[in-house]
Order: structure tokens, then C-alpha cells, then sequence
């Protein structure tokens, strides 16, 4: 669905149907999140554009809201996990590489 800001978000949810008028993000909006999501968050998070470059589907991200400069300013921070190498990936736009290794006889050998 297309988030506030205009980008498409499998995690934003809007209903708007018969005078609803309810936005949620569903990956911010857990228990254990302190900062409750509000839809000007939308327009600086990097999920979208993580979404858009990376469609592992063994990768998993939980997202918590921060707050910056005396809790005026606040910002999305995404931690990805592959259940697959069983890793954090430092690289959620790039995914950690398990599932798409190079094979051997495929890489190029130095000459001597
Ligand atoms: S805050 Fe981020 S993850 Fe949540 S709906 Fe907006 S763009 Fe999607």
C-alpha cells in the first residue's frame, strides 16, 4: 500500500473506507516499540527503498522509532536478520550474499 509520503510500503496499512480514517505501520506498531509510529515517519524511512532493492524472502526486519536532539526529532532504525545464514545483515539493501554465492567455477582466476 502507498504510504503517506508516497511510496509503496507492504508494512502500511490505510483504511479509508465509508469515512474510516485509519493508518497503521505494522512493523512499528509492536508492544515492544516505546515511540508510537505517526505518519511523518513514513517520509524519512528507509524500508520502502530497502523493499524495492532487496526482495530476499529470508530476510526479516523489525524497525523501532528513535528519538533525536531533546525527543523533537525522531527517525526509523531498521534491524534485518536472514533466517537463512542465520545472521544479522549489516546491508538490508544488499542482503548478506548467503543465498546468491558465486559458485567456484565461476570466478575468474588471478594469473600468475
Ligand atoms: S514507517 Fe516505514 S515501514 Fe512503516 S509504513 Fe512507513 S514506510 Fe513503511
Amino acid at each position: 500500500m502507498r504510504t503517506p509520503a508516497g511510496f509503496d510500503c507492504k508494512y502500511f496499512y490505510g483504511d479509508y473506507y465509508r469515512g474510516n480514517n485509519r493508518e497503521e505501520c505494522r512493523l512499528i506498531n509492536h508492544p515492544i516499540n516505546e515511540t508510537p509510529w505517526t505518519r511523518d515517519l513514513c517520509s524519512q524511512c528507509p524500508v520502502p527503498r530497502i523493499l524495492l532493492a532487496n526482495a530476499c524472502p529470508n530476510m526479516e526486519m523489525d524497525a523501532h522509532v528513535v528519538k533525536h536532539f531533546l525527543g523533537l526529532r525522531k527517525q526509523v532504525v531498521i534491524h534485518s536478520y536472514c533466517t537463512f545464514s542465520k545472521k544479522d545483515v549489516a546491508e538490508p539493501e544488499i542482503g548478506c550474499g548467503k543465498c546468491h554465492e558465486i559458485p567456484p567455477m565461476a570466478v575468474q582466476k588471478e594469473e600468475k
